[in-house]
């Protein structure tokens, strides 16, 4: 890619940053919260690692994957291309137990923890790597429907127990994708009352990580700590979503 071909390119990121930043102010201002409250995911997702590269120089430096195979890769070459960057890598996307292993190698924190036995085979990566311990979000299925993962909400209790008694994971709270085709509002709203219960039974738990790029105002309204945006940020990702099946993907 030439100079001026990624210098085209930054100047496009840094637009749509600056909207995403405008909206996530905005939407604080009207909740009464402190920007601060909110961290901002990039999700890098069908988008090559020279962008993530790029959103880093323009201080976004959590940067979020849904599939474990293009996301190690791009690690890596992200890590070429940007050694100081300080980047947190984040895992989003459904995971089946026989990637931990490999999941464990680049992700700094897996948002996508719906069941006892992803949580056990990810412990057991952890130590078997002998890497720090790795942070995770529970996974919660706001609209009960198991064709879009997440642990359903009754038992999110006794996943989040598990959890905390491993020696590989350290729970840091909740995450969600609003149903698709539906008001938003409603599912944040029970999602807020999960997290809050979360809370009380593990106060290390304090993340709730909900919104993307079309409802992360309705998110942040509901107490949201963590957006994550892809298509607002980099543009959108045409048939390619739509093949790897991502929660994203229909929007
Ligand atoms: C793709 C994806 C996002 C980002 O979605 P956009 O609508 O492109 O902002 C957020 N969360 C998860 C779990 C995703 O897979």
């Amino acid at each position: 890619m030439g100079t001026s071909v990624s210098g085209e390119r930054k100047e496009q990121l840094a637009k749509a940053l600056e909207q995403v930043e405008a909206r996530v102010r905005k939407a604080c201002e009207a909740a009464g919260r402190a920007r601060e409250e909110v961290r901002l995911l990039a999700v890098t997702k069908t988008f090559p690692a020279s962008d993530a590269a790029l959103l880093t120089d323009l201080g976004l430096t959590d940067l979020a994957e849904n599939r474990d195979q293009e996301a190690g890769a791009k690690a890596a070459e992200v890590a070429r291309l940007r050694p100081e960057a300080g980047i947190r890598w984040h895992m989003v996307g459904r995971l089946q137990r026989n990637k931990a292993r490999s999941v464990v190698r680049w992700a700094d924190e897996v948002q996508s923890v719906d069941s006892v036995r992803l949580a056990a085979a990810l412990d057991k990566a952890v130590l078997a790597e002998g890497r720090p311990k790795l942070d995770v979000l529970v996974q919660a299925s706001i609209d009960g429907d198991p064709a879009r993962g997440g642990c359903p909400l009754p038992e999110l209790g006794e996943l989040a127990a598990y959890i905390a008694r491993t020696g590989g994971l350290r729970l840091r709270g909740v995450m969600a994708v609003a149903p698709l085709g539906a008001d938003p509002a409603p599912a944040f709203e029970k999602l807020a009352l999960a997290a809050e219960k979360l809370r009380r039974d593990h106060p290390g738990a304090t993340e709730l990580s909900a919104g993307m790029s079309g409802d992360l105002e309705q998110a942040i309204a509901h107490g949201s700590t963590c957006v994550r945006v892809g298509t607002a940020l980099l543009g959108g990702r045409g048939l390619a979503s739509i093949a790897s099946g991502s929660p994203g993907s229909a929007r």
